[in-house]
């Protein structure tokens, strides 16, 4: 994977004055008063730097509320207006498009549930055609990288330069505290492919309730993302949607006010001292590398004379043996069961893989 985007810094497009950018507003534009005062708060708490509303709602089931359409975008205007902050929606078909930009709104943004179909994406992608305006990506409803990534990529294709991904959090089945399991490794992994992307991170679909929103964003930021994108509404239990997670803006302030933002480089003793530990670090995975390989090599060996003797590859007293003593030994070195247990997988599927091949190639 490895994409060639043309992406513009967000510093080029969007002043934060060298802090992280912060998205605020409700799920969604309810009526006119609801979006005007809590764009009136967001503005006054003066950490904010774009309005977000959704105005079209992609709703599970058919009679939830489904956003209040066209009117909305009218009320952006006036929030706009009177606060000045940049105003941001979703948009989901060429329809929505034109209109976003008819109203002048912007950001746009493409939502989870439309970034897994790329014809949608692409339709999307079409109607921005020879328009310049920023675009919005959050990560598709399941963790596919690649997913993601497309549709990043068909949106550069078309010209768009101006693009941010957002990262919302995964479906996940099994029991989690989260809406959206954050799944990090994602996130972290677009940011080495896609260098220079700005990525923030969506705390609010993360967590789906208000207790872990702080946690996880500083999480983001510990993390290197480059702004968070919060949902806020005045009186956040009435809200129409994703009420358990909105925030009200004074709770968004305290929220703000408590991140601790992290230098991202040090001082030249930071630095210093880093460069040490980071070259005993490379010695260790040097040497890590090196029993994995002679470990390997002992597996070959071990599938050859399994083979030879027409013995089967798996042996489970010996796997579970092996869980069960190596479990043992690395939890009481300081190592964590679950860390260890699918470590030990890992390297129990290779052995497998290795010896299936060599069974494959009996007699060569
Ligand atoms: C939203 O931002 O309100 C929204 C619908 O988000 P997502 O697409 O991440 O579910
Ligand atoms: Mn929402």
């Amino acid at each position: 994977m490895n994409p060639k985007l043309k992406i513009l810094p967000l510093n080029d497009w969007i002043d934060t004055e060298g802090m992280p950018l912060v998205i605020s507003g409700p799920c969604s534009a309810e009526t006119e008063e609801q979006l005007l005062k809590t764009a009136i708060q967001l503005k006054e708490i003066g950490k904010v730097h774009v309005l977000r509303a959704g105005i079209w709602k992609p709703r599970t089931r058919p009679n939830d509320f489904e956003g209040v359409g066209e009117k909305g975008l009218e009320w952006l205007k006036k929030a706009k207006k009177s606060t000045g902050l940049l105003t941001s929606v979703e948009v989901a078909d060429a329809n929505h498009v034109e209109l976003a930009l008819k109203h002048n709104v912007d950001i746009l943004w493409v939502g989870a549930r439309t970034v897994v179909n790329p014809f949608s994406v692409q339709a999307i992608a079409e109607a921005l055609t020879g328009v310049d305006v920023p675009v919005m990506i959050k990560n598709p409803l399941n963790p596919d990288l690649k997913l993601w990534l497309g549709a990043i990529e068909r949106l550069n294709t078309i010209g768009i330069n101006k693009l941010i991904a957002v990262h919302r959090g995964f479906h996940y089945f099994e029991k989690s505290p989260f809406r959206n399991a954050p799944m990090w490794e994602i996130p972290i992994e677009l940011k080495r492919v896609a260098q220079g992307l700005p990525i923030i991170v969506d705390p609010s679909h993360i967590c789906g309730n208000r207790e872990l929103l702080e946690s996880i964003s500083q999480k983001a930021l510990d993390l290197e993302m480059d702004g968070l994108m919060i949902e806020s509404h005045h009186d956040p239990d009435a809200a129409l949607t994703d009420s358990a997670q909105q925030i009200s803006p004074h709770e968004l302030k305290e929220l703000l006010e408590n991140l601790i933002i992290r230098n991202r480089k040090g001082n030249i003793d930071f630095q210093h001292k880093l460069e040490g530990l980071r070259t005993e670090i490379d010695k260790l995975d040097g040497e890590l590398l090196q029993i994995l390989s002679k470990r390997m090599e002992i597996i070959d060996e071990i599938g050859e004379y399994k083979r030879n003797n027409d013995i089967t590859i798996l042996q489970m007293k010996r796997w579970a043996g092996i869980i069960k003593d190596r479990l043992a030994i690395g939890t009481h070195m300081g190592l964590d069961k679950f860390f260890l247990q699918k470590l030990l997988h890992l390297i129990h599927k290779e052995s497998i893989n290795r010896q299936e091949d060599i069974f494959l190639n009996e007699g060569n």
